[in-house]
């Protein structure tokens, strides 16, 4: 048993979209449960913690952003400790933990947390639990909740042994060692994997006891399982026969009462976390209706408003849910009556958690699950958990808890986690299921924006702002209907009334300001996505599809630029642009080519992944824009090794960025004489000295 001052430790987070935010909040919600207790704060509210003087053990929860950087809101806290003048045991009394969160899609995995980490090392600090680095290209939770779960332990080992090893400087528990879970399946185990199999095992035998009638109820159904094949409601053999180790049920903490005043069409009210409303005044089509993606483009306006950014920056999109699921959710919840009333969320008595701050109070049912929670999130296996339950049926209970058991691993990752699958479509899938409306507000997530990077410069469209996105299309598939991205699909139903298809000659009359569609929108500008301060610098961008979008910015500054001061020195300026046909979605064709025109662009290169080859036939033509870098290497080394210009990568971070990384790899190496190893320090500079920056989403 701890004692109550031995209990507490203290969580510090750094987020940019709000994920390590809602992990840090988890780990504060689950203290209760092991007896201790956290002071939670984000890294940016530097009078809220002192890391200087902190004796309790901290646990940093770090994201990474833009090209591997720390989090906008750790930025601070960093600056702070890379102060070289600092001594080298300026830190020495600090225990810590850090779960990096990060995505290998995207170059420097989890750098945000590894730079954070390496900091604290240099000024002396310790782990006292090994690094997590969570990895969102394979479903961030295959490392995370391990990694929590086996926090717990090491916490209690570091209180416990707190006062004595502080005094001795004892760090038996300290561990430098990468607690790398590389996947679901374990390769790569590590002391802590072993502790979170442990902990897990006890869980199991635990549950074993109490499912009994469960796994012998489901041996009916596996009678004739030869012929069956798994699903998302259905296992086969070894599962199906398999006694389950199971995740700790999540202790409840909200308490929800509905109460009967009418809160009858509200709105997201302006201003809130920075939002603004404006009108959206004009849209475009942008593709050709056969296009296998639509592109559209969007016009703000933002005269009314107090907004200023430059080209590279991106803003956030707040976007609804879709009435359509709010409402069947609402249905299957057996609240469709209860829809307006106002909602009051507090905290269950003994519960030592928080009520998510991004609940509002008072709000009626209806708007929290239509702008608060991100009600298509796929849920964490401990949600699933939960939900067994509270469901009636013992063969769909018992199917539930399969697929949050460590047995399950493999079913939980094909049926729920790769296919998107949402709180909705298990309540479709397992109709027995009835969870109270306090349990789907503790794990739904908060509602995220959507970035959508500026395709204009203000100096070219004073008052506007333009964006290019595509719409999402999620095809139907077993455990789902067809579906399209929560906010492209909003955001083209939004536009319809105005919508111009490709081609068109803009409309002439001007709609009502009133008449215009709304949406709320706060900008996220880049700390390094932009153009060289000096106009001389030699640059190349990178912009396949909608990636070329910042570069229209950048061009349309450039050439505003040109207009103004003919007297100044204009640095290359090549373009790599990629689409599937050009006569489909070549998107920006115009405007891309009046830049090549009038020499605001040097070189315009273009390749169409899809298009038959021209009539002569031409073998091997460049298919996507790294085929066509390669074709041009000499320029791009010239200009990155020798001119030092910048190189800008923007768009798909799944194959395109990573393409063009290796590439990239490939011509430094072979323009330098160099093997991969040191092509990739050249790489790494260059990225340190801010001269190759990606902007890139998957
Ligand atoms: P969501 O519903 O959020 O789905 C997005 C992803 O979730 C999918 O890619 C997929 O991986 C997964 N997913 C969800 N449901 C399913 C399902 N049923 N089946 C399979 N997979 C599923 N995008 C642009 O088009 N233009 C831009 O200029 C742009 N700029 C950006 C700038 C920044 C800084 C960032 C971070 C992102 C940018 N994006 C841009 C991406 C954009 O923010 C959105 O992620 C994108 O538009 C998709 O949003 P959505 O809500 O429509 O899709």
């Amino acid at each position: 048993m701890l004692c109550e001052v031995a209990a507490h430790f203290l969580i510090l987070y750094g987020s940019q979209r709000g994920q390590a935010q809602s992990i840090a909040e988890e780990i504060c919600e689950q203290a209760a449960e092991y007896g201790l207790t956290a002071d939670i704060s984000c890294l940016s509210n530097q009078d809220k913690y002192k890391v200087e003087s902190e004796i309790r053990p901290v646990v940093f929860v770090v994201s990474t952003t833009g090209d591997g950087d720390p989090p906008d809101t750790a930025q601070k806290f960093v600056r702070k400790i890379k102060n070289k003048s600092l001594p080298h045991d300026h830190l020495s009394h600090l225990r810590y933990a850090l779960l990096a969160l990060g995505d290998t899609n995207y170059a420097n995995f989890c750098n945000g947390g590894k730079t954070i980490d390496s900091l604290l090392q240099r000024l002396g600090a310790k782990h006292f639990y090994a690094t997590g680095h969570a990895d969102d290209g394979t479903g961030l939770e295959v490392v995370v909740d391990p990694w929590i779960e086996g926090l717990w332990d090491a916490l209690k080992k570091k209180l416990s042994g707190m006062s004595a090893s502080d005094q001795t400087g004892d760090t038996r528990s300290d561990c430098t060692q990468d607690n790398n879970h590389k996947n679901a399946s374990g390769q790569e185990k590590n002391k802590s994997d072993v502790e979170v199999d442990l902990h897990l095992l006890k869980l199991g035998e635990v549950h074993s006891q109490n499912e009994t009638n469960v796994t012998s109820d489901s041996t009916d159904a596996e009678t004739h399982s030869s012929t069956l094949v798994a699903s998302l409601k259905q296992s086969v053999p070894p599962l199906s026969e398999s006694v389950l180790k199971v995740p700790a049920l999540p202790p409840s903490y909200l308490e929800v009462v509905l109460e009967q005043a009418s809160t009858e069409g509200e709105t997201v009210p302006s201003g809130k976390d920075g939002y603004r409303e404006m009108s959206i005044s004009k849209a475009v089509q942008l593709t050709q209706d056969d296009a296998v993606k639509s592109s559209i483009f969007l016009e703000l306006d933002i005269s009314e408003q107090d907004v200023a950014y430059q080209p590279g920056d991106s803003f956030d999109i707040l976007c609804p849910n879709r009435a359509s699921e709010v409402d069947e959710l609402l249905l299957r919840l057996d609240l469709q009556m209860q829809r307006n009333c106002a909602v009051q969320v507090s905290l269950l008595k003994n519960s030592t958690a928080k009520v998510p701050l991004h609940i509002p109070q008072n709000s009626s049912l209806q708007f929290i699950l239509t702008w608060a929670l991100e009600i298509r999130s796929i849920p964490k296996k401990a949600f699933v958990r939960a939900l067994a339950d509270f469901t009636q049926s013992s063969s769909e209970k018992r199917r539930l808890l399969e697929l949050c058991s460590k047995e399950g691993s493999a079913d939980y990752n094909s049926f729920i986690r790769d296919t998107n699958v949402c709180l909705l479509d298990l309540l479709q899938a397992f109709p027995s299921c009835l969870p109270p409306l306090s349990l789907v507000f503790e794990h739904l997530p908060k509602l995220q924006p959507r970035a959508y990077s500026a395709a204009s410069s203000s100096l070219q469209h004073p008052e506007k702002v333009h964006f290019v996105f595509n719409v999402v299309e999620f095809p139907a598939c077993p455990e789902h209907p067809a579906r399209t991205g929560l906010c492209t699909g909003w955001l083209v139903d939004h536009v319809s009334s105005i919508l111009q298809p490709l081609g068109t000659v803009p409309a002439s009359e001007c709609l009502a300001t009133s008449a215009l569609p709304k949406v709320h929108v706060r900008p996220r500008p880049s700390s390094t996505f932009h153009l060289p301060s000096d106009p001389s610098v030699p640059v190349v961008m990178v912009g396949p599809g909608t990636g070329v979008a910042p570069f229209i910015g950048f061009l349309q500054q450039r050439e505003k630029e040109h207009e103004t001061n003919q007297e100044a020195t204009f640095g290359e300026t090549w373009l790599f642009f990629g689409c599937r046909h050009k006569d489909k979605d070549f998107i920006f064709r115009e405007e891309l080519e009046r830049f090549a025109h009038n020499g605001t662009l040097s070189h315009l290169i273009v390749c169409f992944s899809r298009d038959e080859p021209d009539a002569a036939g031409t073998i091997n033509r460049p298919t996507y824009v790294q085929h066509n870098l390669l074709l041009h290497a000499k320029n791009v080394a010239r200009i990155l090794l020798k001119d030092k210009g910048c190189l800008y990568v923007c768009g798909d971070a799944k194959n395109m960025a990573k393409d063009v990384n290796d590439t990239l790899l490939e011509i430094i190496g072979n323009e330098l004489q160099l093997d991969k190893l040191d092509a990739m320090k050249i790489v790494a500079g260059l990225r340190e000295e801010k001269r190759y920056l990606q902007d890139i989403w998957s």
